[in-house]
Protein backbone atom coordinates (compact mmCIF):
# COMPACT_ATOMS: atom_id res chain seq x y z
CA UNK A 1 0.00 0.00 0.00
CA UNK A 2 1.17 3.45 -0.73
CA UNK A 3 1.17 5.82 1.67
CA UNK A 4 -1.04 8.53 1.34
CA UNK A 5 0.03 12.11 0.76
CA UNK A 6 0.16 14.77 4.05
CA UNK A 7 -2.63 16.69 5.08
CA UNK A 8 -0.30 19.15 6.11
CA UNK A 9 3.34 19.64 4.98
CA UNK A 10 5.39 22.26 6.63
CA UNK A 11 8.71 23.13 5.31
CA UNK A 12 11.45 25.46 7.10
CA UNK A 13 8.88 27.35 8.44
CA UNK A 14 10.30 30.19 10.49
CA UNK A 15 8.39 33.54 12.49
CA UNK A 16 9.92 36.12 14.38
CA UNK A 17 8.59 38.80 15.97
CA UNK A 18 10.89 41.81 16.58
CA UNK A 19 14.11 40.02 18.71
CA UNK A 20 11.99 36.70 19.69
CA UNK A 21 11.96 33.92 17.75
CA UNK A 22 8.31 32.25 17.64
CA UNK A 23 8.60 29.53 15.20
CA UNK A 24 12.78 28.86 14.35
CA UNK A 25 12.55 26.64 10.84
CA UNK A 26 9.84 23.44 11.52
CA UNK A 27 9.52 21.02 9.19
CA UNK A 28 5.94 18.94 9.84
CA UNK A 29 4.03 16.53 7.66
CA UNK A 30 0.97 15.44 9.08
CA UNK A 31 -0.93 12.63 8.39
CA UNK A 32 -4.60 12.79 6.76
CA UNK A 33 -7.20 10.92 8.59
CA UNK A 34 -5.42 11.13 12.08
CA UNK A 35 -6.19 13.11 15.22
CA UNK A 36 -3.43 15.02 15.59
CA UNK A 37 -1.90 16.80 18.83
CA UNK A 38 0.50 19.58 18.76
CA UNK A 39 1.75 19.88 22.32
CA UNK A 40 4.51 22.05 23.75
CA UNK A 41 5.03 24.29 26.84
CA UNK A 42 3.33 27.87 27.23
CA UNK A 43 5.64 30.00 24.55
CA UNK A 44 6.50 27.14 22.32
CA UNK A 45 5.02 28.78 19.14
CA UNK A 46 1.84 26.67 18.71
CA UNK A 47 -0.33 29.00 17.89
CA UNK A 48 1.85 30.79 15.85
CA UNK A 49 2.32 27.82 13.61
CA UNK A 50 -1.05 27.32 13.57
CA UNK A 51 -1.92 30.84 12.47
CA UNK A 52 0.76 30.51 9.63
CA UNK A 53 -0.72 27.05 8.88
CA UNK A 54 -4.50 28.51 8.26
CA UNK A 55 -3.34 31.52 6.55
CA UNK A 56 -4.17 33.82 9.33
CA UNK A 57 -0.31 35.20 9.83
CA UNK A 58 2.11 35.26 7.26
CA UNK A 59 5.69 33.16 7.84
CA UNK A 60 8.69 34.93 7.34
CA UNK A 61 10.22 32.16 5.56
CA UNK A 62 9.12 28.70 4.45
CA UNK A 63 5.43 26.84 3.01
CA UNK A 64 2.52 25.08 4.46
CA UNK A 65 0.94 23.01 2.36
CA UNK A 66 -2.76 21.90 2.89
CA UNK A 67 -4.25 18.89 1.24
CA UNK A 68 -1.72 19.68 -1.88
CA UNK A 69 -2.57 23.60 -1.94
CA UNK A 70 0.10 26.60 -1.08
CA UNK A 71 -1.17 28.39 1.87
CA UNK A 72 -0.23 31.46 0.77
CA UNK A 73 -0.09 31.22 -2.97
CA UNK A 74 -3.27 29.86 -3.29
CA UNK A 75 -5.33 30.83 -0.13
CA UNK A 76 -9.20 30.56 -1.51
CA UNK A 77 -8.22 26.63 -2.16
CA UNK A 78 -7.13 26.11 0.92
CA UNK A 79 -9.50 27.89 2.87
CA UNK A 80 -12.50 26.31 1.09
CA UNK A 81 -10.74 23.11 2.73
CA UNK A 82 -10.35 23.90 6.21
CA UNK A 83 -12.06 24.81 9.17
CA UNK A 84 -10.43 26.72 12.23
CA UNK A 85 -11.03 27.72 15.74
CA UNK A 86 -8.59 30.11 16.29
CA UNK A 87 -6.94 31.05 19.71
CA UNK A 88 -9.33 34.11 21.40
CA UNK A 89 -11.86 33.48 19.23
CA UNK A 90 -13.65 36.28 17.71
CA UNK A 91 -16.81 35.83 16.26
CA UNK A 92 -20.25 37.82 15.61
CA UNK A 93 -21.23 38.31 18.84
CA UNK A 94 -24.22 39.91 17.86
CA UNK A 95 -25.77 37.74 16.30
CA UNK A 96 -27.70 34.49 17.79
CA UNK A 97 -25.71 30.75 17.81
CA UNK A 98 -28.14 29.75 15.58
CA UNK A 99 -27.94 33.01 13.27
CA UNK A 100 -23.76 33.06 13.43
CA UNK A 101 -24.55 29.70 11.82
CA UNK A 102 -26.60 30.22 9.30
CA UNK A 103 -24.40 33.55 8.31
CA UNK A 104 -21.22 31.29 8.22
CA UNK A 105 -22.77 28.59 5.89
CA UNK A 106 -24.03 30.96 3.27
CA UNK A 107 -20.72 32.82 3.32
CA UNK A 108 -19.56 29.54 2.57
CA UNK A 109 -21.40 28.99 -0.41
CA UNK A 110 -23.71 26.37 1.23
CA UNK A 111 -27.65 26.39 0.10
CA UNK A 112 -29.45 28.00 2.70
CA UNK A 113 -31.79 24.94 3.35
CA UNK A 114 -28.90 22.64 3.79
CA UNK A 115 -27.24 25.69 6.25
CA UNK A 116 -30.30 24.95 8.32
CA UNK A 117 -30.39 21.33 8.14
CA UNK A 118 -26.50 21.52 9.81
CA UNK A 119 -27.09 24.27 12.12
CA UNK A 120 -30.02 22.19 13.32
CA UNK A 121 -28.00 18.97 13.81
CA UNK A 122 -25.00 20.75 15.18
CA UNK A 123 -26.45 22.81 17.55
CA UNK A 124 -28.52 19.56 18.77
CA UNK A 125 -25.39 17.49 19.24
CA UNK A 126 -23.48 20.06 20.62
CA UNK A 127 -26.13 20.62 23.47
CA UNK A 128 -26.23 24.51 22.38
CA UNK A 129 -30.11 23.91 21.19
CA UNK A 130 -31.52 25.43 24.00
CA UNK A 131 -29.27 28.62 23.28
CA UNK A 132 -29.45 28.78 19.72
CA UNK A 133 -31.71 32.17 20.21
CA UNK A 134 -29.41 33.48 22.57
CA UNK A 135 -27.13 36.66 21.38
CA UNK A 136 -23.44 34.83 21.89
CA UNK A 137 -22.15 38.08 23.18
CA UNK A 138 -24.05 35.88 26.31
CA UNK A 139 -22.67 32.76 25.79
CA UNK A 140 -20.31 31.37 28.45
CA UNK A 141 -16.41 30.17 27.34
CA UNK A 142 -17.86 26.83 26.31
CA UNK A 143 -20.38 27.52 24.97
CA UNK A 144 -18.60 30.06 22.39
CA UNK A 145 -16.03 27.25 22.00
CA UNK A 146 -18.97 24.86 21.05
CA UNK A 147 -20.28 27.07 18.28
CA UNK A 148 -16.58 28.01 17.46
CA UNK A 149 -16.23 24.43 16.49
CA UNK A 150 -19.84 24.54 15.20
CA UNK A 151 -19.19 26.80 12.90
CA UNK A 152 -15.35 25.64 11.60
CA UNK A 153 -16.96 22.19 10.75
CA UNK A 154 -20.22 23.39 8.90
CA UNK A 155 -19.16 23.05 5.59
CA UNK A 156 -17.57 19.41 6.37
CA UNK A 157 -13.74 20.56 5.67
CA UNK A 158 -11.24 17.88 5.02
CA UNK A 159 -8.96 19.56 7.59
CA UNK A 160 -10.16 21.26 10.77
CA UNK A 161 -7.19 22.77 13.06
CA UNK A 162 -8.15 23.66 16.32
CA UNK A 163 -6.27 26.04 18.87
CA UNK A 164 -6.65 24.75 22.67
CA UNK A 165 -10.48 23.41 21.70
CA UNK A 166 -10.88 22.12 25.50
CA UNK A 167 -9.67 25.12 27.43
CA UNK A 168 -12.79 26.19 29.54
CA UNK A 169 -14.68 23.31 28.70
CA UNK A 170 -16.20 21.29 31.09
CA UNK A 171 -16.11 17.86 31.63
CA UNK A 172 -19.47 16.67 29.81
CA UNK A 173 -18.72 19.22 26.98
CA UNK A 174 -15.46 18.09 26.31
CA UNK A 175 -16.96 14.70 25.69
CA UNK A 176 -19.42 15.94 23.38
CA UNK A 177 -16.86 17.63 21.30
CA UNK A 178 -14.46 14.91 21.51
CA UNK A 179 -16.87 12.40 20.58
CA UNK A 180 -17.78 15.15 17.39
CA UNK A 181 -14.28 15.18 16.23
CA UNK A 182 -13.76 10.75 16.98
CA UNK A 183 -16.87 10.81 14.14
CA UNK A 184 -15.31 13.26 11.94
CA UNK A 185 -11.46 11.75 11.55
CA UNK A 186 -13.22 8.81 11.46
CA UNK A 187 -15.04 9.60 8.06
CA UNK A 188 -11.28 10.26 6.97
CA UNK A 189 -10.91 14.09 7.92
CA UNK A 190 -8.16 15.47 9.83
CA UNK A 191 -8.06 17.23 13.21
CA UNK A 192 -4.72 19.12 14.19
CA UNK A 193 -5.61 20.86 17.66
CA UNK A 194 -2.77 22.25 19.85
CA UNK A 195 -2.80 21.66 23.70
CA UNK A 196 -0.63 21.32 27.12
CA UNK A 197 -2.77 18.83 28.37
CA UNK A 198 -0.74 15.77 28.01
CA UNK A 199 -3.51 13.10 29.50
CA UNK A 200 -6.02 14.68 26.63
CA UNK A 201 -3.54 14.56 24.00
CA UNK A 202 -2.66 10.60 24.78
CA UNK A 203 -6.08 9.67 25.14
CA UNK A 204 -7.24 11.13 22.09
CA UNK A 205 -4.50 11.56 19.41
CA UNK A 206 -2.69 9.02 17.17
CA UNK A 207 -0.32 11.60 16.36
CA UNK A 208 1.69 14.03 17.93
CA UNK A 209 4.48 16.84 17.46
CA UNK A 210 6.17 17.99 20.16
CA UNK A 211 7.04 21.55 20.24
CA UNK A 212 9.76 23.94 22.37
CA UNK A 213 11.25 27.14 22.00
CA UNK A 214 10.15 27.69 17.90
CA UNK A 215 11.25 23.57 17.45
CA UNK A 216 9.98 20.61 16.68
CA UNK A 217 11.76 17.76 18.89
CA UNK A 218 9.56 15.21 18.32
CA UNK A 219 6.80 13.76 15.77
CA UNK A 220 5.22 10.82 14.93
CA UNK A 221 2.68 8.27 16.23
CA UNK A 222 2.04 8.74 19.99
CA UNK A 223 3.95 5.17 20.59
CA UNK A 224 7.20 6.74 18.81
CA UNK A 225 7.01 9.69 20.83
CA UNK A 226 6.55 7.86 23.65
CA UNK A 227 9.35 5.86 23.09
CA UNK A 228 10.23 4.07 26.08
CA UNK A 229 8.68 6.67 28.72
CA UNK A 230 5.64 5.54 31.06
CA UNK A 231 3.64 8.29 29.81
CA UNK A 232 3.35 10.94 27.10
CA UNK A 233 3.64 13.08 29.80
CA UNK A 234 6.98 12.01 30.88
CA UNK A 235 8.51 11.97 27.52
CA UNK A 236 7.14 15.31 26.60
CA UNK A 237 9.14 16.66 30.47
CA UNK A 238 12.45 14.89 28.71
CA UNK A 239 12.09 16.46 25.21
CA UNK A 240 11.26 20.01 26.52
CA UNK A 241 14.15 19.42 29.15
CA UNK A 242 12.18 20.18 32.36
CA UNK A 243 12.83 17.14 34.04
CA UNK A 244 13.53 17.16 37.75
CA UNK A 245 13.43 21.31 38.00
CA UNK A 246 12.72 22.02 41.69
CA UNK A 247 9.59 24.21 41.04
CA UNK A 248 9.14 25.83 44.79
CA UNK A 249 13.22 25.11 45.90
CA UNK A 250 13.18 29.24 45.35
CA UNK A 251 9.94 30.31 46.75
CA UNK A 252 10.93 29.77 50.76
CA UNK A 253 8.86 32.65 51.54
CA UNK A 254 5.54 31.14 50.38
CA UNK A 255 3.33 29.14 52.92
CA UNK A 256 5.83 30.08 55.75
CA UNK A 257 5.36 32.00 58.77
CA UNK A 258 6.60 35.52 57.60
CA UNK A 259 3.94 38.06 56.24
P1 LIG B 1 0.65 29.09 24.78
O1 LIG B 1 0.62 27.62 25.02
O2 LIG B 1 1.06 29.83 26.01
O3 LIG B 1 -0.56 29.62 24.11
P2 LIG B 1 2.13 28.98 22.24
O4 LIG B 1 2.94 27.73 22.13
O5 LIG B 1 0.85 29.03 21.50
O6 LIG B 1 1.93 29.32 23.78
P3 LIG B 1 2.86 31.37 20.77
O7 LIG B 1 1.64 32.14 21.14
O8 LIG B 1 2.97 30.87 19.39
O9 LIG B 1 3.10 30.15 21.78
O10 LIG B 1 4.13 32.29 21.10
C1 LIG B 1 5.47 31.95 20.76
C2 LIG B 1 6.39 33.11 21.13
O11 LIG B 1 6.16 34.20 20.24
C3 LIG B 1 6.18 33.66 22.54
O12 LIG B 1 7.43 33.99 23.07
C4 LIG B 1 5.33 34.89 22.32
O13 LIG B 1 5.60 35.87 23.31
C5 LIG B 1 5.79 35.37 20.95
N1 LIG B 1 4.71 36.04 20.21
C6 LIG B 1 3.59 35.46 19.71
N2 LIG B 1 2.83 36.36 19.06
C7 LIG B 1 3.47 37.55 19.16
C8 LIG B 1 3.20 38.87 18.68
N3 LIG B 1 2.11 39.14 17.98
N4 LIG B 1 4.10 39.83 18.98
C9 LIG B 1 5.22 39.56 19.68
N5 LIG B 1 5.55 38.33 20.15
C10 LIG B 1 4.68 37.33 19.88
Amino acid sequence: MTEAAPAVRVAGLWKRFGEQVAVAGIDLSLPAGKFIGLVGPNGAGKTTTLSMATGLLRPDQGTVEVVGHDVWRDPVEVKARIGVLPEGLRLFERLSGRELLGYTGRLRGLPGAEVDKRATQLLDVLDLAGAQHKLVVDYSTGMRKKIGLAAALLHNPEVLFLDEPFEGVDPVSAQTIRGVLERYTASGATVVFSSHVMELVESLCDWVAVMAAGRIRAQGTLAEVRGAAPSLQQAFLELVGAHGRDAGSDLDWLGGGAR
